[in-house]
């Protein structure tokens, strides 16, 4: 690895392809080379390696350009992603920063119209200081997209799903398979943030790139911000790792190490987390309010959601039909915390118009059907029991069943 020549930096030890199911992969990391056989990867908290002569490159010369914690990270995720090779970088939206650079000025960007803010932010950017321009297209309807197919201009097909927090769901194999077919040097990239590799792998479904917060489900315990990309080809990921080397915007060896910690639970966190979201979204809809929750069989595309990934997740919204009553309700529960994002250990409540998304303008939210009064859950690892009794009872102080009697019956209960 060079500072100097920005060629790709070779990992350090071949990639392992999985050979067992994903939970025993999740938490095994490959740590053969290490010559006291530690249990835990080292955190080589170091900016440079000595070289063994002047003209000698070794391994690794500069943490920017390469560092072995970073290394360990980077291969364990690309086994469990499905990628030819996967990078760290210090936050999602980092990631996606890096990703937006294969776009030249004239060319154009597709993506949803339910994104993430920050993603907003950064592609509403990119309009205003080069020119690329973002199309945004409702991504149920997988036909919504060929209008805007061009072979000259489009680079870059944006999805997400499930999207945030909205839940609606993109076809990813029939949406890759429409670009690949008229657009061959466009790339597809999913932002699977909301799923983790352990319930949908985006590569084996025909995109091209599939990145994520690692902030959120990777890591699971807030803890650390990091993004993740991975590639299905090497050429596209070398393009990435020299976009990376350039503007210095790899993953720091102890956060790398941090998030290789974390991730090793994955699998047994999401089962737990999902287990309780499941019977979360069932008590709402019991009580006449709307859900959006993939899980759910009146979700709109519970089959769609189910052919392309092994499960529902852990993050839902509902709507209470009153902004004060959803004030409320966010204010009065006792375990659930206020706070933007997810994918924590601990359960999280949130109102998206007024915090996560309050950077998009109030006619774009209003265009794009996000009701003012939205609650958003992200279900944590804490006793189901104890998520649903503080949530009971907040709507029940909310006021909540007082709205054409919805809640009747949770009222009873609560008051006698
Ligand atoms: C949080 C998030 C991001 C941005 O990640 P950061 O680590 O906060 O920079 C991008 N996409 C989605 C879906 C997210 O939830």
């Amino acid at each position: 690895m060079s500072a100097q020549v920005a060629s790709p930096a070779s990992p350090a030890s071949p990639i392992s392809t999985r050979r067992y199911r994903f939970a025993t992969e999740v938490v095994t990391v490959d740590n053969k080379d290490d010559p006291y056989n530690a249990a835990s990867v080292p955190i080589y908290q170091s900016a440079t390696f000595k070289q063994k002569g002047a003209n000698a490159e070794g391994e690794y010369d500069y943490s920017r350009s390469g560092n072995p914690t970073r290394t360990h990270l980077e291969n364990h995720l690309a086994k469990i992603m499905g990628a030819k090779r996967a990078l760290a970088v210090t936050s999602g939206m980092s990631a996606l920063d890096v990703i937006t650079r294969l776009v030249k000025s004239g060319e154009e960007i597709i993506a949803g119209d339910d994104l993430y803010g920050g993603t907003n932010r950064l592609l509403a950017f990119l309009q205003k200081s080069q020119g690329v321009k973002t199309h945004h297209i409702d991504t149920t309807n997988s036909d919504a997209i060929l209008p805007y197919l061009d072979p000259h201009k489009t680079r870059l097909v944006l999805l997400e799903t499930p999207t945030n927090p909205l839940i609606k769901i993109a076809d990813i194999p029939t949406i890759a398979a429409h670009v690949h077919e008229k657009c061959p040097n466009a790339l597809v990239v999913v932002d699977n943030t909301m799923m983790s590799p352990y319930l949908q792998r985006p590569l084996e479904l025909g995109a091209d790139i599939s990145y994520h917060s690692g902030t959120k489900y990777l890591s699971g315990h807030h803890d650390l911000m990091a993004g993740v990309i991975g590639a299905k080809e090497d050429a596209v990921a070398d393009q990435i790792y020299y976009i990376i080397n350039a503007t210095g915007c790899g993953l720091g060896p102890f956060d790398s190490w941090l998030l290789l910690r974390g991730v090793k639970t994955l699998a047994v966190r999401m089962d737990k987390q999902q287990a309780t979201a499941q019977r979360v979204a069932q008590f709402l809809e019991d009580r006449g309010l709307k859900v959006h929750y993939p899980g759910s069989t009146k979700h709109p595309q519970y089959e769609l959601h189910k052919r392309i990934s092994s499960g529902p997740g852990a993050v839902l919204s509902f709507e209470t039909g009153d902004i004060g009553i959803s004030e409320r309700i966010v204010e009065g529960t006792k375990l659930w915390g206020i706070s933007v994002s997810f994918g924590c250990v601990n359960s999280l409540i949130s109102m998206p118009c007024k915090m996560s998304h309050a950077s998009i303008p109030a006619h774009v939210r209003a265009e794009r059907a996000l009701p003012e009064d939205l609650i958003r859950l992200c279900v944590g690892i804490e006793d189901a029991d104890d998520l649903l009794e503080d949530l009971e009872t907040a709507l029940v102080n909310s006021g909540c069943l007082l709205i054409g009697d919805k809640l009747e019956k949770l009222s009873l209960e609560q008051q006698s």
